[in-house]
């Protein structure tokens, strides 16, 4: 039997870097990954936890199958099973406590996947103007992005400093040699600052004071875990559904075209298919979506308009095609495209 060794170029999505990634792929599976020497920012760089991200997508603990917590803990359980209790669950909560006991939370990896984020926000906002949409950034950057409200009228609008023509850098309450750069996105960002220096610039870092915050939270009625893994936090769900890791999907980093200091775009295919039952989150999000149209008009809309199954779904990571998407800077989360249910 013969061996079929393919290596892909990719890229990482675990940080705002998007370091350019080589892929080797042995019969559909992923078994390494490198950094890209031809990427022309990352230029061959790529940290410990880049490289080693091919040990979580083969990690024999991760969750490949729908699992529903029962008396004696997880057991398996099929899509629609999962996806009609959830969905029913979930209508009985909008229908006895309205739009704003719903609640959804994603953190970076549903950040820089564009398709979870065009199918989150119409199908959270479309059960109602009073349901919660929580991110990482409400944990760790709400503040930057209220002063952007503020001082700017949308969040989203972020200056981003031109680290190729800085002179003096200034930065506060942040680690960008650990970090790689926080709500920045430029490869080898060590590289960047000493260019600085370099230039007879300066570079001032000014270190926070650390404080911890305790808090005691009360259980939802239903909870959900959209993840890799049954861990410390979805120990707790009734529900955990297993999503794909990056390299499972095509992708294309949307939101962080706005944050770059020098301006590129790049787009992947997946390189493996899903491993086991692994769905996209867009894919799940647009099965409750079929199931939970009759709850508002605007999920109506969506089911409607796309045959009640599949949304906000690129057919293709052409930059041709997903360009016009980084113009819509303020994710209005309206459908840019969609395919035949
Ligand atoms: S720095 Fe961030 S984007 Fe680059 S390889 Fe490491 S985790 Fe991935």
């Amino acid at each position: 039997m013969v061996l079929i060794v393919e290596h892909k170029a990719t890229f990482c999505r675990i940080c705002e870097p998007l370091c350019g990634m080589i892929a080797t792929v042995e019969d559909g599976r992923l078994v390494a990954l490198r950094p890209d020497k031809a990427h022309p920012l990352s230029a061959g760089f790529a940290c410990p936890k880049g490289i080693a991200f091919s040990d979580v997508v083969n990690d024999e603990g991760r969750v490949t199958t729908p699992l529903r917590r029962g008396p004696d803990g997880f057991e398996p359980v099929d899509w629609d099973t999962a996806l009609d209790d959830i969905a029913a669950r979930l209508a009985a909560i909008h229908r006895r406590d309205g739009s704003g006991a719903i609640g959804w939370y994603f953190g970076n990896p549903a950040a820089f996947s564009y398709s979870h984020l065009l199918a989150v926000f119409p199908f959270v906002k479309g059960l109602g103007r009073r349901t919660h949409l929580f991110t990482s950034c409400s944990q760790d950057t709400s503040n930057r992005l209220l002063a952007s409200q503020l001082l700017y009228g949308a969040p989203l609008s972020v200056p981003i400093p031109d680290l190729p023509r800085t002179e003096l850098l200034i930065m506060m309450g942040s680690n960008p040699v650990v970090s790689h750069g926080s709500f920045l996105t430029t490869p080898r960002i060590k590289d960047r600052m000493s260019d600085i220096v370099k230039r007879g610039g300066r570079v001032v870092i000014v270190d926070p004071r650390r404080t911890e915050t305790a808090a005691a939270l009360e259980g939802p009625e239903l909870m959900v875990g959209l993840d890799l893994y049954v861990n410390e936090t979805t120990a707790h769900c009734d529900y955990v559904l297993p999503v794909t890791t990056m390299y499972e999907r095509d992708d294309f980093a949307l939101v962080f075209q706005n944050f770059q200091t020098t301006p590129f775009r790049q787009a992947s295919e997946a390189v493996v298919a899903p491993y086991g039952q692994c769905r996209s989150e867009w894919d799940i999000i647009a099965g409750l979506t079929g199931r939970l149209w009759r709850r508002t008009p605007m999920l109506a809309v969506l089911a409607n308009r796309v045959g009640g199954v599949n949304v906000n779904r690129l057919n293709s990571t052409d930059i041709a095609d997903i360009e016009p998407l980084a113009g819509m800077s303020r994710l209005s989360g309206v459908p840019v495209r969609v395919e035949p249910a």
